[in-house]
């Protein structure tokens, strides 16, 4: 027969912490306090199995749960040493709801449960306290007439306002016993005139009127988006927890609390808290009196005035302290607490692993690994990958004043000063002469990327978080707010404005692209701290990785970020932006606007010392490790100018009639350039192009294998291949380039050739592609798009909509689509390793910085991942996470 209810208390109690899923997060530590000895009020957890059975059976219980609770009910009233409903000596208890994991959304705890007017006479009698009882009677009524009975909180403190007037009271604590027994009054006439029928006086229909209430706000709209959005299934349901009442209300020895046991915000091993004389439940965090700290250590550095706990309960502290002990020894983590204090006498009410910054994180996993508690691995699980992005980036100073003056989306983590610029041009020459600059754009585009990189920070005021502005300023580790909409930008007047402030050109602003602030003036900023603890759990965390990780990089400044957060080689190094750069651009439209193959040969002539340049500086930034180049993938129209205001100075850079250029830029438009004539699809158009550039990054090799001796591994990638043949004519081009250098110089380049797989063909065909590819690297960004036929420029129109909705549960273009572009994945490797089984198999795409989809790379066997510079040691840190979840589930299965 299944068991619906477990009891805790008095030292013992039928549930473990490890049954979580029966008795919820908070029934579960319940148990387990008790049963280590903690003193925990005696009570019972209904288990969540009632709650799947309540929603199955249309909303009825199981035929034995009465008699269960009536048991659990008996047991407490024999610890207590009072009865419930009992006229002399009320027992009274609290209900309190409790999923798997804390959820918002669920029903507030009931206190005070088992109050009527008899009982409540008993109360003041046995208590001695007259005010105390009445008190706890008309809390009693509110909060269950609020939570239970649906009626409005509103019209119960209006009664309350009315009584406090009529005294010339201020404060709660002025009501005497009499008012608040008119107040009793006032809100029983209240629930009567609102529900037509009298406030519950019958404690047993309280009481279940208050577990029924717990089980239905499962279902509530606020419970099931919150589940919706973290991923929590229906079937887990709730648990309710049924305990006896302590009082911290019953004057001035008495208190209520709650606790970290160590600083949550720094991680350092100090008891943090605060508590409350004489209050009840939640009073200490609503904020109508201001609490005060448990030890005096905190007192003064807060520069407190009011007493320490440590001061004016000592022997109770002392007790707490212990605890405090106890359940860091028994649960080797952290932990947050609730605590009661009746009449000088500790009770525990709450324990959980305690919530911390990404900083306190990764000091308490060492602390804790120095004091034997955890070993290595438990550690490296211990640190949330992605909070690391808080860490690896400068952040406002957290002493300095700040006036914000607009919010937008936290685009680009990470916190930046600058003077206000408004043109990607003027960004990169400001910088240039040594100042520190804030691109303001309403949008940004490709044709501002060497400004975007030339600036501290980059402020948008259109655009969401997969706009260009938050792509590109994540992947070069630029801090970035986007789509901060209430921003006017001026272009001709040079300034923008924003609720009655002005900002010129060349005035100091601060942004915090963690936070999505726009700051005025220049807010000092403090660097992040790489070594010491951080390289300690990192080093444990390389130590677990199967998995190796790359960066997504470029410019030299990328490329040493990347080294210096530990990347293992380039997985993707994109050719097009070095084009870009204002001296290139002219050769690269001289080229485009070339009338014949003699024409592009003699421009590409030009460009090939600059790229080989290029190679030969990342290549010994890398020592000899790999680096994958990805020859030219976007359309030429992206190197002409979209104004035709333009033309014009591009007819005089390159001496082409503008004629021409006007007739070139309409030959080169496309409907739908993402699917038009780009990548392999260019190159073999084009193969002067492959050939250059083949050229530039073997005689770079060559170059740098002879300065450095350590010849790089290169790593030819031919983008866009759908079709094997695209790749046989390319890889020839490639091929036969080699064989030149070698020729030319006496020593054969280093290299393989392979290519992305960003097209679904190219992965159902991959057994094909991978007879010529040495390698492949899934470009997810465009696989994503091509598998949802969705493109991610326009997708911001719809795609939050269909979140909210829960038409797709995460945006996919960063978290990977495991069930779609997933399932084209494995497809791919599974294709690829079978034609050859040596295939090296990576992905570039954003989501090789994504911890969960870091988790599929390690599930379905990638060599590596490749993200950007700044999000590698977050990509290292997932990769040992998924290797130890992966050999914890072997070894699980093994022994099963
Ligand atoms: P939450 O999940 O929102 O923290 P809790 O069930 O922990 O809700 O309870 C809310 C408040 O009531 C907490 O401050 C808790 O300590 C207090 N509380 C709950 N049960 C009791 C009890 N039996 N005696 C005294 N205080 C209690
Ligand atoms: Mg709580
Ligand atoms: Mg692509």
């Amino acid at each position: 027969m299944t068991k619906w209810v477990y009891s805790f208390g008095d030292g013992a109690a039928e549930g473990r912490a490890d049954m979580r899923n029966l008795l919820g997060g908070k029934g579960a530590n319940l148990a387990e306090m008790s049963n280590i000895g903690l003193p925990v009020p005696p009570g019972f957890t209904i288990t969540t199995e009632v709650c799947t059975y309540y929603y199955a059976n249309g909303e009825s219980y199981p035929e034995s749960l009465k008699s269960e609770v009536e048991a659990g009910l008996a047991k407490v009233e024999a610890t207590v040493g009072a009865t419930f409903g009992d006229a002399s000596n009320p027992l009274l208890v609290s209900v309190r709801s409790g999923a798997r994991v804390s959820m918002p959304g669920m029903m507030d705890t009931v206190l005070n449960l088992g109050l009527n007017d008899e009982t409540t006479a008993g109360l003041a009698r046995h208590s001695g306290d007259e005010r105390f009882a009445y008190d706890s009677y008309r809390r009693f009524i509110q909060m269950y007439s609020d939570v239970v009975l649906g009626v409005e909180h509103h019209l119960f403190e209006e009664a309350l306002e009315v009584v406090k007037e009529d005294k010339g009271a201020i404060l709660d604590t002025e009501l005497d016993a009499p008012d608040l027994q008119r107040l009793i009054t006032d809100y029983k006439k209240i629930v009567e005139d609102e529900l037509g029928r009298p406030f519950p006086e019958d404690p047993k229909e309280q009481l279940w009127g208050a577990i029924g209430a717990v089980f239905g706000s499962w279902q509530t709209a606020r419970a099931v988006t919150y589940r919706r959005l973290h991923d929590i299934p229906e079937a887990w349901g709730t648990a309710v927890n049924v305990q006896a009442m302590v009082f911290g209300n019953m004057g001035d020895d008495c208190a209520t609390g709650v606790a970290f046991t160590r600083d949550p915000s720094t991680g350092e091993n100090i008891f943090y808290g605060e508590y409350l004389v004489n209050a009840q439940g939640e009073d200490v965090v609503a904020g109508i009196r201001t609490p005060q700290h448990l030890t005096i250590a905190g007192r003064e550095k807060q520069g407190s005035d009011l007493p320490a706990m440590e001061e004016t309960m000592p022997d109770v502290f002392r007790q707490l302290d212990e605890v405090r002990a106890n359940l860091e020894a028994h649960y080797r983590d952290m932990q947050d607490i609730e605590f009661t204090v009746q009449k000088q006498k500790l009770w525990m009410l709450q324990t959980r692993a305690g919530k911390r910054t990404s900083q306190a994180a990764i000091k308490i996993a060492c602390d804790m690994v120095e004091e034997g508690l955890i070993d290595e691995e438990t550690a490296v699980m211990r640190v949330e990958p992605q909070s690391l992005d808080q860490i690896l980036h400068p952040r406002l100073d957290p002493k300095a004043e700040r006036k914000v003056i607009a919010k937008g989306l936290p685009a680009s983590p990470g916190a930046a000063a600058g003077v206000v610029v408004f043109t990607a041009d003027e960004a990169e020459k400001l910088a240039q002469e040594g100042h520190q600059v804030m691109l303001v754009r309403v949008e940004t585009s490709p044709e501002d990327i060497h400004g975007m990189h030339a600036a501290q920070g980059i402020l948008t005021t259109r655009g969401g978080m997969t706009s260009h502005a938050a792509v590109v300023a994540r992947g070069m580790g630029r801090p970035c707010v986007a789509g901060a909409g209430e921003i006017r930008v001026d272009y001709k007047g040079g300034a923008f404005s924003i609720a009655g402030v002005t900002v010129k050109a060349g005035d100091w602003i601060t942004i915090d692209g963690s936070t999505g602030e726009v700051i005025e003036g220049r807010v000092p900023t403090v660097d992040p701290e790489l070594s010491g603890d951080f390289a300690r759990v990192m080093g444990w965390a390389d130590a677990a990785r199967r998995l190796k990780v790359r960066a997504n990089a470029e410019t030299p400044e990328d490329v040493s970020t990347a080294a210096k957060f530990g990347a293992e080689g380039i997985g993707l190094c994109r050719t097009e932006h070095m084009f870009f750069e204002a001296d290139r651009i002219v050769a690269m439209r001289e080229m485009i606007l070339a009338s014949d193959e003699a024409g592009r040969r003699h421009a590409l002539g030009r460009i090939l010392p600059m790229q080989r340049a290029d190679f030969v500086e990342i290549f010994k930034l890398m020592r000899g490790k790999p680096v994958t180049i990805r020859l030219l993938d976007p359309p030429l129209h992206e190197f002409l100018p979209r104004e035709p205001a333009e033309f014009e100075e591009v007819a005089r850079a390159t001496g082409v009639p503008v004629e021409r250029v006007e007739a070139r830029a309409a030959a080169l438009h496309e409907t739908n350039p993402m699917l038009g004539h780009r990548g392999c699809r260019l190159l073999n158009s084009y193969p002067e192009i492959c050939e250059m550039q083949a050229r530039a990054i073997f005689e770079a090799a060559t170059a740098v294998g002879e300065e450095t001796g350590a010849p790089p591994l290169c790593e030819v990638m031919i983008p866009l291949v759908g079709i094997k043949k695209e790749l046989d004519l390319l890889k020839a081009v490639v091929d036969k380039v080699a064989k030149a250098v070698e020729a030319e110089t006496g020593t054969a380049p280093n290299y393989v050739v392979g290519t992305m797989i960003e097209l679904p063909r190219a992965a159902l065909t991959a057994n094909h592609i991978a007879e010529t590819a040495e390698f492949f690297s899934f470009g997810t960004n465009d696989l994503t798009q091509t598998t949802y036929g969705l493109s991610r420029d326009d997708a911001s129109a719809f795609l939050t909509n269909y979140e909210k909705r829960g038409i797709v549960e995460q945006d996919p273009f960063q978290t990977l689509d495991q069930a779609g572009v997933g399932e084209l994945i494995e497809i791919a490797v599974e294709r690829g390793r079978g034609t050859r089984p040596d295939i090296k198999l990576g992905i570039c795409g954003e989501h090789g910085g994504d911890p969960s989809s870091v988790g599929f790379c390690e599930r379905v066997g990638l060599d590596y991942v490749s993200c950007s510079p700044f999000r590698v040691p977050i990509a290292r840190l997932a990769a040992a996470q998924a290797a130890i979840r992966a050999r914890k589930h072997a070894a699980e299965k093994a022994t099963a």
